[in-house]
Formats: C-alpha cells, sequence, structure tokens
C-alpha cells in the first residue's frame, strides 16, 4: 500500500499552534486506501503544543521565522522540517499532503510575516525541504484532483 505523509494536525490530531486539530474530510477517507505517515513539523522541531503562533519573516539572504512574540523560530522550523524529510525517506514516501498556509506545510502560499492573515506566494518550511529531496506536497486543497490524476477517480468528496 502506498504510503503518504500527511500534516498531523489534518488527521484530527490536536498540534496546532493553538492545541487544536484542522480534521479533512479529503484527507481522512484516504484512510484504508494508502497509509497515512502523520508529521508535525513543528512538534518535530520541539516545539511545545500550544506554542505562539510563528510566520515566515524573512527568505532572503536567508530564512527567518519568528513567533508573534518576538521569539525566533528558524532553528526549530528547520530542525523539524529535516526530521520530516528524514520521516519521509524512512518509510519511502514520495507524496506529502500537507497543510495549506501554515509556515511548515504550505505549498504555494504562506502567511506574509505580519500575523495579520494575509498571503504570499511561497512554500512552508518543511515543505520547501521534502521538494527539494523529491518528495512531491500538495495540500488538503488539492487531494480531489491528485485522486483524479492518480487513482482515476476520488468521487464528490464532501469539503
Ligand atoms: Fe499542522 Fe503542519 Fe502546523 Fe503541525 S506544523 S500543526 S502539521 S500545519
Amino acid at each position: 500500500m502506498q504510503k503518504i505523509l500527511v500534516s498531523a494536525c489534518l488527521l484530527g490530531n490536536p498540534v496546532r499552534y493553538d492545541g487544536a486539530s484542522r480534521p479533512c474530510a479529503a484527507v481522512q477517507e484516504l484512510v484504508g486506501r494508502f497509509q497515512l505517515v502523520p508529521v508535525c513539523p513543528e512538534c518535530l522541531g520541539g516545539l511545545p503544543i500550544p506554542r505562539t503562533a510563528s510566520e515566515i519573516v524573512q527568505t532572503t539572504p536567508e530564512l527567518r521565522v519568528m513567533s508573534a512574540d518576538g521569539e525566533d523560530r528558524t532553528a526549530a522550523f528547520l530542525e523539524g522540517a529535516r526530521r520530516c524529510v528524514e520521516v519521509a525517506r524512512r518509510e519511502g514516501c514520495t507524496l506529502a499532503i500537507m497543510k495549506a498556509k501554515s509556515p511548515s506545510c504550505g505549498s504555494g502560499a504562506v502567511y506574509d510575516g505580519t500575523f495579520t492573515g494575509a498571503l504570499v506566494p511561497g512554500d512552508g518550511v518543511a515543505t520547501r525541504l521534502l521538494t527539494s529531496a523529491g518528495v512531491r506536497v500538495i495540500s488538503e486543497n488539492d487531494v480531489e484532483s491528485w485522486l483524479v490524476e492518480c487513482v482515476g477517480g476520488g468521487g464528490n468528496r464532501e469539503r
């Protein structure tokens, strides 16, 4: 059975910064069809639950991730991303379904570093590292189109 790396919060695990989860029906419906491997990069990087929210505030000349209360969390985010890649390699995952917009897991768009909810084009820290390691990263919003593309049909799943 194909193994897929998944943001743990999408499977209902209460690992978000606020101690909540973000269960996603489209992802949960993959249980039994694929072997889902849950990861939370921020937890793997040693950050606690709950924790102050963080955002990517700078990408060049080097990455910088800050918490809303001014703590530099770059090292924890990089460590968590590195460990996600380790898990993907160990488990043989070539696909990851990662939570949209997150500074760790987002793909294509992430919060802009102002903690206002605004988005900018870009990828989260774990997504970047996974992608550079050859893992395809999609968000929970792409699951149904991925099923149609790769499996031959995802049906009319609820959101
Ligand atoms: Fe979910 Fe990723 Fe945030 Fe962890 S780091 S709570 S898996 S979005």
